[in-house]
């Protein structure tokens, strides 16, 4: 086994007093998209989109068919899967802007911190949206390093609809650009993960690439543009699936394919209301900003050669709280010390097709409101008003909307994966138990619409006057 320096050393010392495992756990990359709907690849049944890389990926390895993440909005969603918990347990909801002064509270563990104390070299390059003041920043919460958009990239003066001061581009710490040229984002973020990859090719590392796109404004290198079959948002996928294929020919030439997991999904489903620069829910219904399954199934693909079956898929429950404990499993590390919500999925990964998913159940709130609750085949939503779009916007600018209100619906997603037919009176039994579950979640994590204050919430991180 190859280690570097007296650090690893000394790492495998600790990890043989204490009981661990001291063989080099695997490499973790986590490729992270924004707004990719869940029918925007080719190997998950888009059209018109040319996603060789992607498919190869899943040829290679499992497509996870019922994949959700914990809220369709990036900041909640992107907390979710770096702590492991439901985004109202840890109290950051919908998308941190600009004039936000909170962010992820200093006693939450992220990915990273969870498995630092393994040896991990660890890196982000992307959007963080955990916060943007310094005490917020990846470098302040496990990552070793860090170049990327602190939050969306249409909070920039260029917002076709609202105000935004400058948009930084921030290296480490340090703001090296404002307004960047956004067309740029994706190949500096890719050349960055590759060098980091070379760079600590012999220890074990974690590399998070949430990519900027395919959120709007979008753009696209000129590699890309003009070549795809679909347009400018169809140009923007085809780059990041060219991003994929460099991340794995890195792997595959550094000889780490065999050692190396790596997961690729979405923050949340297309957001609709941009028309044309929207990417698809296919067969679900709704998108991003819903607790409609368009806001929140996502495309999911994971890849690690000799650990999970090649050209296999996976319908069972699993979701983005679910990575930091498996991540933790997988390499012999310690859970936070607080509660998380994410179970281990790790036989889902690696196993034949009989292994269930551990999860009862997820439930869904958008903000701090519960609207969705999962379980097993059914889905119940309480009543609740969502974000419709009545006309789709066009050439980058947003679309009209309107609120309907949905009654208590229970859907059948075996039968109905669109949503379509409540059938809540011909099951009321199901109802009443998933009633039950929603007590559970009222109790822990509270809920706005009924004004329930939950005992399990934490609270985020305020900025130190
Ligand atoms: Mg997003």
């Amino acid at each position: 086994m190859m280690v570097g320096g007296g650090c690893a050393w000394l790492m495998q010392l600790l990890c043989v007093t204490s009981g661990l495992s001291a063989e080099r756990p695997p490499n973790f990359v986590v490729i992270f998209a924004d707004d990719l709907g869940y029918a925007d690849l080719h190997c998950f049944g888009s059209p018109h989109q040319d996603t060789p890389n992607l498919d190869r990926m899943a040829a290679e390895g499992r497509r996870f068919t019922s994949f959700y993440v914990a809220q369709a909005v990036c900041s909640a969603s992107r907390t979710a899967l770096l702590t492991g918990c439901y985004p109202n347990r840890v109290g950051i909801h919908g998308a941190l802007g600009p004039a936000a002064t909170h962010g992820i509270h200093a006693d939450e563990m992220t990915i990273a911190e969870v498995l630092k104390p393994r040896g991990y070299a660890t890196a982000i390059y992307g959007k963080w949206h955990l916060g943007h003041h310094p005490e917020f920043l990846p470098t302040r919460h496990g990552f070793d390093d860090y170049l990327g958009l602190p939050y969306s990239n249409d909070m920039w003066p260029k917002h076709p609809t609202a105000k935004f001061p400058d948009l930084p581009l921030i290296d480490g710490e340090r703001t090296v650009a404002t307004n960047p040229d956004q067309s740029q984002l994706t190949t500096q973020y890719t050349e960055r993960a590759v060098k980091f990859i070379e760079q600590h090719q012999s220890q074990p590392f974690f590399l998070y690439l949430p990519h900027t796109m395919p959120h709007v404004p979008l753009f696209v290198s000129d590699k890309h543009a003009g070549k795809s079959k679909n347009g400018l948002h169809g140009d923007v996928i085809a780059e990041i699936d060219w991003s994929v294929g460099q991340v794995l020919a890195t792997l595959k030439r550094l000889n780490l394919d065999d050692n190396t997991l790596v997961i690729f999904t979405s923050d949340n489903g297309p957001w609709l209301s941009y028309g044309p620069h929207a990417g698809s829910a296919g067969p679900l219904r709704e998108g991003k900003g819903t607790t409609w399954d368009g806001g929140v199934r996502v495309p999911c693909v994971m890849r690690w050669p000799g650990k999970i079956p090649a050209n296999t898929v996976c319908n069972e429950l699993a979701a983005t709280i679910d990575v930091l404990p498996t991540l933790a499993k997988l390499s012999g590390s310690e859970l936070p010390a607080l509660k998380i919500d994410g179970l281990d999925v790790s036989p889902l990964l690696t196993g034949d097709a009989t292994v269930k998913t551990p999860h009862a159940d997820y439930w869904f709130y958008w903000g701090g409101e519960l609207q969705a609750i999962r379980s097993g085949r059914w889905k119940l939503h309480f009543p609740h008003s969502y974000q419709h779009i009545d006309v789709p916007g066009a050439e980058g600018r947003p679309g009209k909307l309107s609120s309907p209100k949905t009654e208590l619906a229970l859907f059948d997603l075996e039968t109905d994966i669109g949503e379509a037919h409540n059938v809540a009176a011909q099951n009321e039994e199901v109802v009443v138990r998933l009633t039950a579950l929603a007590e559970m979640a009222r109790a822990d994590l509270g809920d706005t619409i009924t004004k329930r204050v939950g005992t399990g919430v934490r609270a985020a991180g305020q900025l130190k006057k």
